[in-house]
């Protein structure tokens, strides 16, 4: 069976500075899979080509055995995705919102309307639901956008930092809903800088740092008996950033 996400070589430049430099992303179907690195890794830029919103300099794509970049569109049918920053309709509620992606991926009304309410129900958003979006908080904003990308039961979803923003209670709900998704086949990719969640959630993690895959695997592997946290740290090299310094901060003084 073919892995869920496979590149080969996967490379991006903006101008004089690479931002992904060769590489080869395993994630095999069923995952619960992390990518983590360092701030500017280039995790969302991967993320970006993978999904089909960033066109790759070089390198090859597979989603679900499928080609991203020669048959997009069959690739988009199967994915969910949750970007960073993600744009939504602000002028829908958030209901509008669920049932005009329903329109927009085919699916017939009726079933919309049934995933649309569990969703909204899971989503801790029933109250909300008529309420425009443009006046959701950050949590509520993150958690409609995930019951978008999960409406058309995608079989690989992916995620920028899934619970950020969202209540413990909610996060608690959605952390179910996700283990359900791939305890049935499908599959996560979350990119996130919050080592415990990964720990907690992966079975398989991804390390970048400087535009390259520094180790994937499951995460018994990748961590060899070590906390997710210290491997990381292992991994990308723990850097002197001068931190010694700032001598005057802190420092009470009358
Ligand atoms: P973070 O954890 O901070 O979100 P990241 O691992 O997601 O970081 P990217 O956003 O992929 O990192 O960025 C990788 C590198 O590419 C960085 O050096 C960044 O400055 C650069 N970069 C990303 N997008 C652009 C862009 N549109 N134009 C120019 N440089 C970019």
């Amino acid at each position: 069976m073919a892995d869920s996400v496979r590149t080969q070589g996967l490379f991006k430049r903006f101008g004089q500075q690479v931002a992904v430099a060769g590489v080869d992303l395993v994630v095999p179907r069923g995952s619960f899979a992390g990518l983590v690195g360092p701030n500017g890794a280039g995790k969302t830029t991967t993320l970006s080509m993978i999904t089909g919103l960033l066109r790759p300099d070089g390198g090859l794509i597979e989603v679900d055995g499928v080609n991203v970049w020669r048959d997009p569109a069959l690739v988009k049918s199967r994915i969910g995705v949750l970007p960073e920053g993600l744009r939504l309709y602000e002028r829908l509620s958030g209901r509008e919102l669920l049932h005009y992606n329903g329109q927009l991926r085919g699916i017939p009304e009726a079933e919309v309307e049934r995933r649309a309410e569990e969703l909204l129900k899971v989503m801790d958003l029933v109250e909300s639901a008529d309420k425009l979006v443009v006046d959701y908080s950050t949590g509520m904003r993150k958690k409609i956008g995930l019951a978008a990308a999960l409406l058309h039961n995608p079989s690989v979803l992916f995620i920028d930092e899934p619970f950020e923003g969202v209540d413990p209670v909610s996060a608690n709900s959605l952390e179910e809903v996700l283990r359900r998704f791939t305890g049935s086949g499908s599959t996560v990719i979350f990119s996130s800088h919050v080592m415990d969640l990964v720990e907690r959630l992966c079975s398989w993690v991804s390390v970048m740092s400087r535009g390259q895959i520094v180790a994937q695997g499951p995460l018994d592997e990748v961590c060899g008996g070590r906390k997710l946290n210290q491997a990381f740290l292992d991994l990308v090299g723990v850097r002197g950033n001068g931190e010694e310094g700032l001598t005057w901060l802190g420092t009470a003084k009358q």
